[in-house]
């Protein structure tokens, strides 16, 4: 049967992590971002520190950008999101009746726990609102701006940003038990975040402490599946989610480079780190037995912790899955579904 959809990720971003200024931890990679393309529309999936000039270089039309998921606020998910504001509405005039939605994790609440690796109690940075969500950083983005974008929008007639773009918060199911800080994974079922005509997409709390909530998406076309695992450890709720999908793109760090960085650092601040990777990541294996575990077709590893590192940690992956193995570099397709 001849595809009319042709579903595929670009991967406009593979690695992860903040580190941007330091190029050789992440390589030849951008920061994380992800592009579904289905039929002539695409959505996107974070949307981190070079994203933007990934997307450019994609070939996309920022005109057939239909929303944007973030799966959690960490810096390196969410860095090019204010350009994306900024300059976007150059591009989606025609979007002020019918804006670009971004949705996003709610504000978290309360502060996450203190490390027990602390002397002194830290002071919290913008104490009067210390955990804003999606729809508050986006604004708070654009806020920033104003000098610019008032005399864009007063001298040149231009949009404002948030009427080509609408922030939104996911709300979380109730009665599953969901807290911050005591309880970020419950077990649930996955749930509708949002539809058109060509996708259905579905999320599932994922596991990747201190961040909540930290969400993983599953995007199901009339021509397939695709899933993205967001940052997280080994955890039941993605194989939920990603249960029979096609092509399930799952985040890795190699643990040996998290020894190697922190082997001869003792003080508080370096411990805390290297607790944090083990706690938050998933190993090349044991994202490979997440796959296996959901039945995917396909597995791609990508926020590549570091993005430096040669193709062969990451390909260590094919020998713990029995279905198709790929190792996307920035900028490459991978078709999923019946196509493929
Ligand atoms: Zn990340
Ligand atoms: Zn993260």
């Amino acid at each position: 049967m001849k595809s009319s959809l042709s579903p595929r990720i670009v991967t406009l971003g593979t690695s992860g992590g903040p580190r941007w200024w330091a190029a050789a931890d992440s390589g030849e990679r951008t920061g994380i971002a992800t592009a579904v393309v289905v039929g002539d529309a695409f959505y996107l999936v974070d949307f981190g520190q070079g994203a933007g000039r990934r997307l450019a270089q994609s070939g996309l039309d920022l005109m057939d950008l239909r929303a944007l998921f973030v799966t959690h606020l960490h810096s390196d998910h969410v860095y090019d999101l204010a350009g994306l504001g900024i300059f976007g509405l150059y591009a989606l005039t025609s979007r002020i009746d019918n804006p670009v939605r971004i949705l996003g994790p709610g504000n978290r609440g309360a502060l996450p726990a203190l490390s027990p690796r602390a002397i002194v109690a830290p002071a919290p940075l913008a104490p009067g609102n210390p955990t804003p969500g999606t729809r508050e950083m986006f604004e708070t983005l654009m806020a920033a701006h104003a000098t610019d974008l008032n005399d864009r929008i007063f001298d040149s007639l231009r949009p404002s940003p948030l009427d080509v773009f609408k922030a939104e918060d996911i709300k979380i199911p109730e009665g599953i038990g969901y807290h911050p800080n005591h309880n970020q994974t419950p077990k649930m079922d996955p749930f509708e975040v949002f539809r058109d005509e060509l996708v259905t997409v579905t999320a599932i709390l994922v596991e990747h402490p201190p961040v909540a909530p930290a969400f993983a998406f599953r995007f199901d076309t009339a021509e397939g599946s695709a899933t993205i695992s967001g940052d997280t450890c080994f955890t039941q709720n993605l194989i939920t989610l990603a249960q029979g999908t096609d092509l399930l793109l799952h985040e890795a760090i190699d643990f040996d480079w998290v020894e190697q960085l922190h082997r001869t650092k003792t003080d508080p601040g370096s411990r805390a780190a290297r607790d944090h990777h083990y706690k938050s990541h998933t190993s090349v294996r044991d994202a490979a037995k997440a796959a296996e575990a959901a039945g995917a077709g396909q597995l791609a590893l990508h926020h590549l912790v570091p993005g430096h590192a040669p193709d062969r940690v990451w390909e260590e992956a094919a020998e713990h899955f029995s279905g198709r193995f790929v190792l996307p570099h920035d900028l490459d397709t991978i078709p999923f579904g019946s196509q493929r």
